[in-house]
């Protein structure tokens, strides 16, 4: 163990050593980063490019990436890629939040600021444990390398310090409400993960000082509000807000991870109907709802059934009802719903069950398109 972490810390080593010099030229997206999922956004593209108008640096940036983790984490690194967790976009409310964080990062890069290399193998080790776990890949590429390099390397708190500060005036510049850099901080600081943002930033009082200082030196310059709009080819951006009421059975808890596990495949199922579909709309996730419309679709399950149908096969069925439209308290539409499943009566129920949910998944994004004409209003511009 000692000595594969050993090695790890080597391979790491030398490959940041790599993206600081020779790779810096190179300027692509590592492969690996689009095969865990790594997207982009055109929200955050523009903010970054907003913030960055006009600064020491700007061409040399090049674009922000959303990596599907659920650990909340951002960094930037010496290429000019700006990667964020999606887990960290989901802990803050709105845009100018999100600017905070970007803008953060994008001052360690405007001020060059050089990162000191984590010296514990086994915490990267751990830290490539994580990642691994989170992105679902074994895979040891130099992606990952990256990342993980990335991830375990740290800012002193002099740099901290500085980047918070900075961050502050680039977002007075560009006209975002500075009071959010605080509460960006209030809502990052009251959890750390082992990846966490936090880990790699810590001094939450300190740093809240250092933005109210930055707030009371940069307000009365601040820039009107930013106008972003999205590109013009893109059809309306809805959020589909899925509620999986609770069951009050016996059942509750095979429910309740079934519902999650449901709303783990709701985007997708989503993104693939309407992407075969005539309907419309561009369904985003919860991290981008406060710039889109929201559907609300409840399912609320009002009987549940588990039965033999024949000798060795199992059949669990339940029946729900659908709700769906503009508004929670007035829905368009209100339907009941069967759902139903047959096993081999060896396989235990809770995993037939549970592998069943990306089917009700798929019939509710089905169910979502088949209604969604008259939902979505005529384009304005
Ligand atoms: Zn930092």
């Amino acid at each position: 163990m000692k000595g594969k972490s050993q090695r790890l810390f080597w391979v790491i080593n030398a490959f940041l050593c790599l993206l600081m010099g020779a790779f810096l030229s190179a300027g692509s997206v590592p492969s690996e980063w689009q095969s865990w999922g790594a997207e982009t956004d055109w929200e955050l593209t523009a903010i970054a490019q907003l913030l960055l108008r006009g600064e020491p640096k700007a061409a040399q940036f090049k674009e922000v990436i959303v990596l599907p983790l659920k650990e909340a984490n951002a960094f930037i690194n010496p290429d000019g890629y700006l990667l964020v967790t999606e887990g960290l976009l989901e802990r803050l409310e709105g845009r100018n939040e999100i600017a905070f964080v970007l803008a953060h990062e994008l001052s360690h890069f405007i001020k060059g600021h050089p990162r000191n290399l984590e010296t514990d193998p086994s915490r990267l080790e751990h830290i490539r444990t994580e990642l691994e776990r989170g992105l679902g890949t074994s895979v040891v590429g130099t992606g990952l390398q990256l990342l993980v390099g990335a991830i375990a390397s740290y800012y002193s708190r002099e740099r901290e310090r500085e980047a918070d500060a900075e961050a502050v005036r680039l977002m007075a510049k560009a006209g975002f409400d500075l009071q959010a850099a605080r509460r960006a901080l209030q809502r990052l600081g009251d959890k750390g993960g082992v990846l966490s943002w936090f880990r790699s930033h810590p001094f939450l009082e300190e740093r809240i000082k250092i933005v109210d200082q930055a707030i009371r030196k940069w307000h009365s310059s601040a820039a009107p509000p930013p106008q972003l709009t999205p590109p013009p080819q893109r059809a309306p951006e809805v959020y589909v807000d899925l509620q999986m009421a609770p069951w009050t059975g016996p059942e509750r808890a095979q429910w309740q991870a079934f519902a999650e596990e449901v709303k783990q495949w709701f985007w997708t199922a989503l993104m693939e109907v309407t992407r075969q579909g005539t309907c419309p709309f561009y369904p985003v996730k919860r991290w981008q709802r406060h710039r889109a419309l929201i559907w609300h679709l409840q399912v609320t399950p009002i009987a549940w059934s588990l039965s033999s149908t024949a000798p060795n096969w199992h059949r669990w069925e339940v029946r729900m009802q659908w709700t769906f439209g503009r508004s929670k308290d007035e829905p368009l539409i209100i339907t009941e719903e069967r759902f139903s499943t047959t096993f081999e009566a060896k396989e235990p129920a809770q995993s037939a069950i549970l592998s069943s949910a990306s089917l009700l998944a798929h019939r509710l994004a089905r169910f979502v398109v088949q209604h969604c004409q008259g939902m979505v209003p005529p384009k304005t511009h």
